[in-house]
């Protein structure tokens, strides 16, 4: 009987610890899927004429005015006060602060590794969401390494190979879509994802109408180059909110959870033209896609959903005006980047982390700590990236 019992004790001591390491590996476990919503160029000014423009005019409550949890970051590249979205995205995506220009490598070259291919390594679903074309520098930072963000037939090379499972937005030129026929061309490089499986919608009603099957890679290329400003959208380009719904669709079947970055890319392009009505309209559009974002987070407990900006365009200000909206004054300082800091907004388990002052590239270190993973920052072998 006492070695029985002895051997009980044991075997219980054994289940025990089992079990707390499962617990603990799965613990970094609070977050299970992250949505990074990234802002390009959208300040708080940008922010407050968004509002105003509401029906209820500066009484008004954008999605964004939900989210609890509150904090700045201070953006600035290694060589310019005023960051472009290469360099911000490589800080987000990486950990790492950068030379203008980059994507995920550092100013001697040395490539580092992303969150999104982080977590891809573990097993999580991958997706991303733009409203610029895929090449563009803010999605290329979180899925290729290159010394320029120029390079833009690499990065297309570099996307599709990164296997990500979603890849929604612009840019069927660099993937070889033919800009008549929408179908690819001969020797497009998007061949050789269809061959491994990727299927290809090329309107808002294929992406709406594609059938959401387990293990689907799904591929959406709604515009040559950029997508168009939400004023001025052809009625084949889907919302971002609703690029958002449909990608979280995909990556939401992966029980060990996902990471997808949204980015309304159309903030900063308004901006560098100084176009007041058409950036509150991309602003408002990627307010929705915060609101499904937060939906999602709320039915789904374990997701954590962080909203920022890259930088601040413009200089933009409101300057004068009247509460009900009905009169709005506003200035423009540039039109380029500017060294502003940018708001952040958290939602979620861990939520508390992004508040305070924060370095731009603390936000990605915190999302990596709070889903588990340990390693990272990361820098990859030189060259192992590369082609
Ligand atoms: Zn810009």
């Amino acid at each position: 009987m006492g070695k029985l019992r002895r051997q009980t004790v044991l075997l219980l001591v054994i289940l025990f610890t089992l079990g707390s390491v499962a617990l603990s590996t799965q613990a970094g476990g609070s977050v299970q899927n992250v949505i990074l919503l990234i802002g390009d160029g959208m300040g708080f000014n940008h922010i407050t004429a968004a509002r105003i423009s509401m029906e209820d005019g500066a009484y008004a409550k954008l999605n964004l005015d939900t989210m609890p949890y509150t904090g700045f970051s201070i953006t600035f590249s290694s060589d310019n006060l005023a960051t472009d979205s290469a360099a911000a995205a490589t800080a987000l995506a990486t950990g790492y602060r950068t030379e203008n220009g980059r994507l995920a490598t550092l100013p001697d070259g040395t490539a580092v590794q992303s969150i999104m291919l982080k977590a891809k390594e573990r097993g999580l679903s991958t997706g991303i969401v733009t409203t610029a074309s895929l090449t563009d520098a803010t999605p290329a930072a979180f899925l290729v390494n290159a010394d320029s963000r120029t390079f833009e037939r690499t990065i297309a090379e570099g996307i599709l190979n990164s296997q990500t499972d979603v890849l929604l937005g612009g840019g069927a030129d660099a993937f070889g879509i033919n800009p008549f026929t929408r179908e690819p061309k001969a020797r497009a490089i998007l061949h050789q994802a269809l061959a491994d499986g990727y299927v290809y919608v090329q309107d808002r009603e294929g992406l709406l109408g594609v059938e959401i099957t387990p293990d689907l890679k799904l591929i959406g290329l709604f515009m040559g180059g950029n997508m168009s400003f939400e004023l001025t959208r052809f009625s084949i380009e889907p919302t971002i909110a609703e690029m958002t719904a449909r990608a979280l669709d995909v990556v939401g079947q992966n029980p060990e959870g996902f990471f997808l970055m949204v980015e309304g890319a159309s903030i900063d392009k308004t901006s560098h033209s100084q176009s007041t009505a058409e950036m509150i309209g991309d602003l408002l559009a990627f307010d929705q896609a915060v609101g499904l974002a937060l939906d999602y987070a709320k039915a789904h407990p374990g997701t954590l959903v962080v909203v920022t900006a890259d930088h601040e365009t413009g200089g933009f200000g409101v300057t004068s005006g009247v509460p009900s909206g009905e009169v709005v004054n506003y200035g423009w300082l540039s039109t380029g980047h500017t060294a502003a800091m940018v708001p952040i907004y958290a939602f979620g388990p861990g939520a508390e982390q992004f508040t305070g002052t924060l370095d731009i590239t603390e936000i990605g270190v915190r999302i990596a700590q709070l889903m588990g993973i340990t390693d990272f920052p990361a820098v990859l072998e030189k060259g192992q990236n590369e082609e």
